[in-house]
């Protein structure tokens, strides 16, 4: 007799891919970046749609540089100290 199922409920964690570089991540509310893998992601994600305006359509949305840069601008924006 099988006896697989005896444990139902047993609960999986949810997984989803990064928009940005399909990394697969647990979704969870340690994750507050989520459904991105890393603030990085996140923030490409963000640049990519500020950037929109502005870029012709095709091309790279942000090198590394530039992704350096606007997460070192957003972490001190706002917060002039
Ligand atoms: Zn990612």
């Amino acid at each position: 007799m099988s006896d697989d199922t005896r444990n139902p409920t047993r609960q999986r964690p949810l997984e989803v891919a990064c928009p940005q570089c399909r990394t697969r991540v647990v979704w969870s509310t340690d994750n507050p970046y989520r459904p991105f893998c890393s603030k990085r992601c996140r923030l490409l994600d963000l640049g990519a749609w500020a950037d929109e305006s502005h870029r012709i359509a095709g091309e790279p949305a942000m090198d590394e540089a530039d992704l350096d840069a606007l997460i070192d601008r957003l972490e001190r924006g706002g917060d002039n100290r």
